[in-house]
């Protein structure tokens, strides 16, 4: 199959949005069949920029949840952009996820990046927010830890991209764990913590087009008293502050939002602040559009399923719909072959749906 429609630089997507009101939204697929199509043809249809992505956590080496490897995955998506005729996307590394920053974890995440860039993928986010040092007594002394980690990787992206000519890879960067709380509620990130691990980034020369911040979301699909409800915590005024705080440095870097699904898309088109956000990722949303089309067209394998993630991923204490809300992901990897067999009526169906959900999330995002 010809590869013109491969995927471009993750550079180019983000320098061609930097401060122009347009949010790429970058979805993570986890079940290729029908959804992907119908995500590339409302792309093209809505002459909108897109981003596909998938997390260290969702594919990986080993398969991640979803059983998908960095090849696997990157040659179905890259097989649905052929077959759809759509050039103006990238493919994003998620969560390139650095726990604790000691050597043989850098050594086994420089493995897994080597096989991303190796099969293909344009973009990368490097995600050491876990790193945090709670004795620093100044915020550089906190991000230390981070700062180090991320360096590294980002080194070695740009190394490994460039040896294979790879000029104007994307590369985000995290500060601040996405979703953490403390008594307080969500712990958000500061100001000052965005503009100095920028700013010594930048004095490392590492450039990033994104940065991603703690500011009030979640990943997957939201809970309150075992029922799923909308995602509307995301502090909107923070958020603004810290991009426009970056723009005044003169930095490059704008907002990457994380944990969109569940935020209504009238709050997404009104509230939004686009242009300092300039990416948005959409995954669990992509899931649950995978279920609801199997519980009406493949209720067996859903109930089987179902069932599988009620066993095997139980949390003490929550309803079925929470627990099932949460542990469906598992359940990808474990039915994957069932998963690809199902019917071509099905996966019409899936990609029908996803065309309609897409089409409202780039109006949503600004996309003209
Ligand atoms: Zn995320």
């Amino acid at each position: 199959m010809s590869d013109n429609f491969g995927p471009i630089a993750g550079g180019i997507i983000f320098d061609n949005l930097r401060d122009k009101n347009v949010i790429v939204m970058a979805a993570n697929i986890r079940f290729v069949p029908g959804i992907t199509k119908g995500i590339f043809r409302a792309a093209k249809d809505a002459n909108a920029p897109l981003l596909i992505e998938s997390a260290k956590s969702e594919c990986n080496l080993d398969g991640g949840y979803t059983g998908y490897t960095p090849k696997t995955f990157a040659d179905a998506i890259i097989n649905t952009a052929n077959e759809v005729g759509f050039k103006n996307w990238g493919l994003h590394a998620d969560h390139i996820g650095v726990k604790t920053g000691d050597e043989k974890e850098i050594e086994d995440v420089k493995k897994l990046i080597l096989a991303q860039i190796e099969a293909g993928f344009t973009s990368f986010a490097i995600d050491a927010s876990h790193i945090f040092n709670f004795e620093g007594k100044t915020t550089l002394e906190e991000l230390s830890g981070n700062l180090k980690a991320t360096k590294e990787l980002a080194d070695f992206i740009d190394t490994e991209c460039k040896k294979r000519g790879l000029e104007n890879y994307g590369l985000e960067v995290e500060v601040g764990e996405i979703g953490r709380k403390d008594d307080g509620g969500f712990v958000v990130t500061t100001v000052d913590e965005a503009v100095t691990f920028i700013h010594e980034l930048n004095k490392q020369n590492v450039f990033p087009h994104a940065i991603a911040i703690a500011n009030g979301s979640a990943h997957g699909n939201i809970y309150k008293d075992g029922v799923q409800v909308n995602q509307v915590s995301i502090d909107i005024p923070q958020t603004k502050k810290i991009a426009e705080a970056l723009e005044k440095e003169g930095f490059n870097t704008r907002i990457a939002q994380h944990g969109i699904t569940g935020t209504p898309l009238e709050l997404i088109a009104s509230l939004f602040p686009k242009g300092d956000i300039i990416k948005g990722n959409v995954g669990t949303h992509w899931q649950n559009v995978v279920y609801d089309v199997l519980k009406v067209f493949e209720p067996e394998l859903y109930n089987k399923m179902r069932a599988w993630v009620l066993k095997n991923h139980s949390i003490e204490g929550k309803s079925d719909e929470e627990i099932f809300g949460k542990g469906a992901k598992f359940a990808l990897k474990e039915f994957f072959d069932e998963l690809h067999g199902i019917s071509n009526e099905t996966k019409h169906a899936m990609e029908a749906k996803a065309y309609s959900d897409a089409l409202m999330f780039f109006r949503a995002f600004g996309t003209k």
